[in-house]
């Protein structure tokens, strides 16, 4: 039977022969095929799959060398762009929509050789924390069926979490990729924002927007980062900053300056098995000589309304396009005149969580409260990216910067499908730990060293300098090493 590793060790066994990539995705859709009742994928692109496999075990057998995501089985969330195949955000309103292009993180991947198997399920514009703000509806989590698996992510983390691909794509922007994975016990990595071409990823809130990666070893994010990342013509915002070879750069024996902020382990919304668990954590590297140190933050009371102000903004402008003229669901009604075309269809192609972030958005925007919420919430934003660069490049304390912030990804294990879905306050207030890398720009990723008493995984989370992700990468191989005792024993 194939089990699968790593990458490295993938390729390891298709040039010894003992496995075919056409038995690999054979492997992969039986395990999608068994595993249905998750809910993970939208669609499985089964025949092509099984097609490209083929081709590709032909041009091993030529002699040709391995490009560097040979046979890699991917899955896609449903906000990213794959030519001639149906993309729909989770959302009625896209139903029927095909791709017309590839998203060039996309095109990389297909470069290198690489299988996608499917597209994922996800809360429906990736706005949501459960993915139970879905047209396809809920995912199960595997680890335990009554909880949810996080989201917006959330297919994208089941799919790698039970196996039923190598490696997936989400997208964060707000801890969409970061928050499933440690729901799901699994790592994800939110690169630097204008790390990877957002070209062809659909757009929640712009200026937070970054596809990440959700997999099972450091490794293989860093595999996947170093294809994916880089500059590109069709996305101005993406940096012409060379990408380093991440994949070859991870073993280190160095010391490292980490920063916390006694705020996020004190907060009374935290879990204290958790904050216990990161504290442990955090004196067991100070035991191995590095230096881990608290510094102050004021601003934690007011990074997940910044965030929310902010992105709904971004969404109630960039969701406008959606109005059924152009591309997706329209109305049926006819003998209606043209505002009432758009409001019958936006009203019944949008669900309740984007409706309600569309008006939320328009409302925070509108000429008599602009200066009250918008720009507030900007100059929160603002002060943020301050702290956080006097962090890492300033003089905090008498030296210079920090290589790291540690902090939780999530303050609760996986919650129980529907505990949340009545009260979006609570459900927002749980992002506060992750919406800070995407208001400062900064990677971050997220580890699954833990485990609950309650059977659930978690995570540490690791913030770097912007476009750090080589050392972020290192320290993530460290922490996870088997040199430092691990208590989740899935991995
Ligand atoms: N939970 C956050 C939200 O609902 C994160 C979303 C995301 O990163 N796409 O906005």
């Amino acid at each position: 039977m194939f089990a699968f590793t790593s990458i490295e060790q993938f390729h390891a066994q298709l040039l010894e022969g003992n496995v075919s990539c056409l038995q690999t995705v054979e492997h992969y859709l039986q395990q999608i095929h068994s595993t249905k009742h998750l809910n993970a994928f939208i669609e499985v692109y089964a025949e092509e799959a099984i097609e490209k496999a083929k081709q590709l075990d032909e041009k091993r057998k030529k002699g040709s060398p391995l490009s560097k995501l040979h046979g890699v089985i991917i899955g896609l969330k449903d906000v990213i762009c794959y030519k001639d195949h149906r993309l729909s955000a989770s959302s009625k309103i896209l139903k029927n929509f095909t791709s017309l292009y590839s998203a060039t993180a996309v095109e990389r991947l297909l470069a290198e050789d690489a299988i996608i198997i499917g597209n994922l399920n996800c809360d429906e514009f990736a706005m949501g924390s459960t993915n139970e703000n879905s047209a396809y509806g809920n995912v199960l989590n595997a680890l335990d069926e009554s909880r949810v698996p996080g989201g917006s992510s959330g297919g994208s983390a089941v799919a790698v979490q039970a196996g039923l691909c190598m490696v997936s794509l989400g997208s964060d922007t707000g801890g969409s990729v970061r928050q499933p994975a440690d729901f799901c016990g699994i790592i994800g990595l939110k690169p630097t924002y204008g790390r990877i071409s957002r070209y062809g990823l659909i757009a929640y809130a712009s200026s937070f927007d970054q596809i990440g990666i959700l997999a099972n070893t450091i490794s293989d994010a860093a595999l996947l980062l170093e294809v994916m990342a880089g500059a590109d013509d069709y996305d101005s915002t993406v940096s012409k900053k060379e990408v380093p070879a991440y994949s070859s750069q991870i073993p280190t024996g160095k010391k490292f300056r980490f920063a916390y902020f006694q705020e996020t382990l004190d907060h009374p919304g935290i879990d204290p098995e958790i904050s216990h668990a990161i504290k442990k954590r955090m004196a067991l590297l100070r035991d191995e000589g590095h230096e881990v140190k608290s510094v102050p933050f004021e601003l934690l009371d007011y990074v997940v309304p910044a965030y929310y102000v902010l992105t709904t903004a971004e969404a109630s402008s960039n969701l406008s396009r959606y109005d059924g003229v152009k591309f997706g669901y329209r109305t049926k009604a006819s003998e209606v005149d043209l505002t009432d075309f758009y409001k019958q269809t936006r009203s019944a192609g949008f669900g309740k969580e984007v409706k309600r972030r569309i008006m939320l958005g328009t409302f925070v925007l509108s000429a008599g409260y602009y200066d009250a919420y918008f720009t507030r919430a900007q100059k929160v934003r603002k002060l943020l990216f301050d702290k956080i660069q006097l962090i890492f490049n300033g003089q905090v304390d008498s030296q210079n910067g920090y290589d790291f912030i540690l902090l939780p990804t999530s303050p609760v294990t996986a919650f129980t499908i529907g505990e949340k879905i009545n009260d979006p306050i609570a459900m927002y207030l749980a992002d506060i730990y992750t919406v800070m890398a995407n208001l400062a720009g900064i990677p971050a990723i997220s580890l699954p060293l833990f485990k609950h008493s309650n059977g659930l995984p978690f995570s540490l989370q690791v913030m770097a300098n912007r476009f750090d992700e080589v050392s972020l990468l290192q320290v993530s191989a460290l922490l996870m090493s088997p040199g430092i005792p691990r208590e989740n024993p899935m991995h």
